[in-house]
């Protein structure tokens, strides 16, 4: 017996539709490319969206078209989003960090037809789009009067562009699981894959991020996503945004302490999320200033490991909540968040940042589990670490072409990569990537333990551990530092502060020094340049 309710599917433009009719005058605040900042509301994005998908619509493009950005988080870039979506397209998001030539790469992959680019990436747009042979359009997210002078033919200023379209339009109607938007993943190694996202699956990310124990955020709210569009749907507030209502400030291109910090003073921003990068230049500029957090409440905190005395100086110095959260681009890309259930909620002091430092719980939503190579399912006990799997209606079932297939299986279990373990209250905390953990005498050493070990000394600016091969042991640690500026920590003053807050056997066999650890696009440690970096390094041990 089927139940006897609506079919309403799950369609993205619904979202914005909410937010006009519900939360029409709710502000979107922008930091232009051009510079000043601009303000309009979910019922102006609303009315422009239609034009974006009218205007591509008039230039020929159909359903299932891929149109490229390559933007910072401003109001045009989200009205050239839901434009896409709107008639069908499908919004593909570009990493300026990325190589032109691994962007021209990623668009030919995707056959990309339009692409909406910021001034910004002008200059890398010129090199990169007469090798795109499926492109048809640029369009640049301004107005004629700054529009740059370009050797590229079919560009146009999109304030020109759009002002071509009268908004009278209805958006299409489609089934939910519809492709609504797609992301290549940074891939550290081989080609970069492609996630495509489906309206309902995107629908569904949104409600299951806003929810209580998720980031728990509402129409009160006035969220600044620092953390892109371009990086895994800027963790879905995009979506989560227009969907509860909140007032949404969008950072454009500037992500430095002294400007973020303006955002959130000027805009009384409550909550906000990024990773830990960003994080360390506004509390570095904080320091510097002596300045506070009077408006924000939460931060959401990812992408790479939260460094525990980043916690503790946002929870104690500021008076800011820090919700811990892993994810990744192929789960759209919320998985766990450390909001804290009853059973922790008494934890105060060092013993919450214990629990903090954990990357957290699944939302309804998300599967977890743990599996030793053999793909035996391992205990919940919070120390047995294995691959970490997940499967749920936001996360990927195959990769665009069917490439990676080895990474799921018949059960739509999809292996994340990831190595961690997850406690009995369901606690999950990442050790490792696969790729990077250290396999010393047949037992594995988590890096990332090491490293925010490490990175707690009050002289160390960043750390990463690398495995060095080892005659006895097959690989031990190597901790390799940037130091703070103006500080000078000793090899061996670093070694006796771990000792005793690591298993013995974990201690790094050496400390080297560098000026800069190397970084992906997405912003984490590049342990493989790291590693060949230090491929003829010899141990003291050795
Ligand atoms: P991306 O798809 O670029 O967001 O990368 C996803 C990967 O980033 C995950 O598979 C993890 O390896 C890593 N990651 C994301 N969040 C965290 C976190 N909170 N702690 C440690 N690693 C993380």
């Amino acid at each position: 017996m089927l139940g006897l309710m609506q079919q309403w599917p799950l369609l993205c433009h619904k979202i914005l539709d909410h937010a006009a009719r519900q939360h029409g005058d709710r502000e979107v605040v922008s930091r232009s490319v051009e510079g000043p900042i601009v303000r309009t509301t979910y019922a102006g994005i609303r009315a422009r969206a239609l034009k974006v998908a009218q205007r591509l619509e008039r230039e020929g493009r159909k359903p299932g078209d891929r149109i490229a950005t390559l933007g910072w988080n401003t109001a045009r870039h989200l009205e050239a989003w839901y434009g896409a979506m709107g008639m069908g397209g499908v919004y593909h998001t570009l990493n300026p960090r990325l190589f032109p030539d691994q962007i021209a790469w990623i668009m030919n992959h995707a056959e990309d037809k339009v692409l909406f680019t910021d001034l910004t990436f002008m200059p890398l747009v010129e090199k990169i789009a007469p090798s795109v042979a499926s492109l048809k359009r640029v369009i640049v997210l301004t107005d004629g009067a700054h529009m740059p002078e370009t050797g590229l033919r079919d560009v146009v200023a999109y304030e020109d562009w759009l002002a071509e379209a009268d908004g009278d339009f209805e958006w299409r109607g489609f089934d939910e699981n519809t492709a609504a938007g797609m992301c290549y993943t940074s891939g550290t190694t081989g080609d970069p894959k492609g996630v495509v996202y489906s309206h309902r699956s995107n629908v569904l990310h949104a409600m299951i991020a806003s929810m209580p124990d998720a980031m728990g955020i509402s129409s009160r709210d006035t969220i600044l996503p620092v953390v892109p569009m371009f990086h895994a749907n800027a963790w879905g507030l995009a979506q989560s945004g227009p969907m509860i209502g909140a007032k949404l400030v969008m950072p454009g291109g500037k992500m430095d302490g002294a400007s973020i910090y303006e955002l959130l003073d000027t805009e009384k921003v409550t909550f906000t999320a990024a990773v830990p990068t960003v994080w360390l230049m506004l509390l570095q500029y904080l320091e510097e200033t002596g300045k506070k957090l009077p408006h924000l409440k939460k931060v959401v905190i990812g992408g790479s490991a939260c460094p525990r005395a980043m916690t503790e100086k946002f929870q104690n110095n500021y008076d800011v909540q820090v919700i811990h959260a892993w994810g990744m681009t192929e789960m759209s890309p919320l998985g766990s968040l450390g909001t804290l259930k009853p059973a922790y909620a008494d934890l105060k002091g060092a013993a919450q940042l214990d629990l903090q430092e954990k990357q957290g719980h699944a939302p309804f939503g998300v599967e977890m589990k743990v599996t030793d190579d053999g793909n035996r399912e391992l205990p919940w006990d919070g120390k047995t670490f294995g691959r970490l799997k997940v499967r749920g209606p936001a996360v990927a079932a195959s990769y665009y072409g069917g490439d990676g297939a080895e990474q799921f299986d018949e059960d739509d279990w999809f292996d994340t990569g990831d190595v961690a373990h997850i406690d009995p209250q369901g606690y999950m905390q990442i050790t490792d990537r696969a790729k990077d953990v250290i396999k010393s005498g047949g037992e594995w050493i988590s890096t990332i333990d090491l490293e925010n070990l490490a990175v707690g000394h009050p002289e160390i600016a960043e750390a990463a551990v690398i495995g060095i091969a080892h005659p006895k042991w097959d690989e031990r640690p190597l901790l390799v530092v940037v130091k703070k500026p103006g500080k000078d920590p000793s090899r061996d003053a670093i070694l006796d502060y771990m000792k005793g807050r690591c298993a013995k056997w974990w201690l790094p066999d050496d400390v080297a020094f560098v000026e800069e650890i190397p970084h992906t696009a997405t912003g984490k440690i590049q342990k493989t340049t790291l590693r060949e970096q230090f491929r003829d390094y010899r141990l003291p041990t050795a």
